[in-house]
């Protein structure tokens, strides 16, 4: 599709998929570029965060901390920009900010909704390894997993945004971290370059005694990415007074109606008769009161080479919905980020 300058792309919701998204469900359109009115912004996004709760987004029903993207509006996300005109005092046309434009190459923002990055020198990294995913394993492991040196963690999706922020936490806090992922190049990642004491393959048949045989001791902080077979997998091997943050589930975001056999009162047995501290936890809660913290010990341990950062990223607009496809998949391997445009 071509564009002049007095038109951008997006990419808008065009149907609610019934399972796997596909790409008819997405549809790339030209408009024309907006002008602020008085105390707003023209950004122009430069990053955009492709996240599993976008899924979640285009269903009817929405969550409950934000409401669907209606049929024919643009996609959410997270994304870094440039301030192209600023109508506003406290910004200027050039700054960097944080924001939230969606799917598009240009928005309109108000100044309370944007964050200053000043001149941070890889401004992808807002969006990664000191941005939501990150702030996500912060406060799920250490407010609500809470290890202790010696203990064993387990998290799957190991290696992506959440899960490789999650393994590292866990190690940096003395824990026996174990992970599962997708396939023998990203448990080898995890083991080698991540420094998880053990990583195993979510699509090998003999996870459950594989699992079993990497936790002697059992399981006392399982962080809950995925669900499905993991869950499973887990479940019999946690510990008395183990905790659960409960983070996500994306084994189902796509399924149509609960899937399978009634797990519920396994979990619920073995929730009561271990103690079994399980959490859900939003991470839009924790801005106000932790969100300072985490900026200062994630950066110190970014900085200092103890948290390694792994980006995927994937260049132009027009290739975020086959890339948000295969996140859902395990295509990914990394944090996904799309470049919308050249800074
Ligand atoms: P990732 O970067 O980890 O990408 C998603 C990964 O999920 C894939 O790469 C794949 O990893 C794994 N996956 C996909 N399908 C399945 C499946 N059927 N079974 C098991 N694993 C699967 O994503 P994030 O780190 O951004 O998100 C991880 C989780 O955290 C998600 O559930 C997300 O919704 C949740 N989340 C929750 C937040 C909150 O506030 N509670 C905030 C942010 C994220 P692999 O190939 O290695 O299996």
């Amino acid at each position: 599709m071509s564009h002049d300058h007095s038109t951008y792309r997006r990419i808008v919701l065009a149907n609610r998929p019934h399972g796997e998204p596909t790409l008819q469900d997405f549809r790339l359109e030209a408009v024309p570029v907006p002008v602020p009115a008085d105390g707003q912004l023209l950004l122009r996004t430069l990053y955009l965060s492709l996240d599993p709760y976008m899924r979640n987004l285009m269903d009817e029903a929405g969550t409950s901390y934000a409401s669907a993207v209606p049929v024919g509006a643009p996609m959410v996300g997270g994304t870094v920009s440039r301030v192209e005109v600023s109508k506003h005092p406290d910004f200027r046309a050039g700054d960097l900010v944080l924001g939230s434009s969606g799917w598009q190459e240009y928005a309109l923002a108000d100044a309370q909704e944007l964050t200053p990055l000043g001149d941070l020198a890889q401004p992808s990294l807002a969006l990664s390894g000191l941005g939501m995913p990150a702030f996500t394993a912060y406060v799920g492991l250490l407010d609500i997993g809470a290890p202790k040196p010696g203990e064993t963690v387990v998290v799957a999706a190991a290696t992506g945004a959440v899960g490789a922020t999650v393994g590292q936490i866990a190690k940096l806090k003395g824990a026996r971290v174990v992970g599962i992922a997708g396939g023998a190049d990203k448990c080898a990642y995890a083991v080698s370059e991540l420094g998880f004491d053990a990583c195993l393959d979510r699509r090998d048949p003999r996870l459950a005694e594989q699992l079993a045989a990497a936790c002697p001791d059992g399981i006392d902080v399982y962080f809950e990415n995925v669900g499905g077979a993991v869950f499973d997998a887990v479940l019999p091997l946690l510990n008395i007074g183990a905790r659960v943050p409960v983070c996500g589930f994306i084994a189902h975001y796509n399924d149509k109606a609960s899937a399978g056999p009634d797990r519920l009162p396994a979990a619920t047995a073995a929730i009561l008769q271990k103690r079994i501290r399980m959490q859900g936890f939003i991470i839009l809660d924790h801005y106000a009161t932790r969100f300072d913290a985490f900026r200062r010990d994630m950066g110190a341990w970014i900085a200092d080479g103890s948290v390694k950062v792994r980006e995927d990223v994937v260049t132009g607009l027009e290739h975020a919905p086959e890339a948000f496809i295969g996140l859902l998949q395990g295509r990914n391997f990394g944090k996904l980020v799309i470049r919308i445009a050249h800074d």
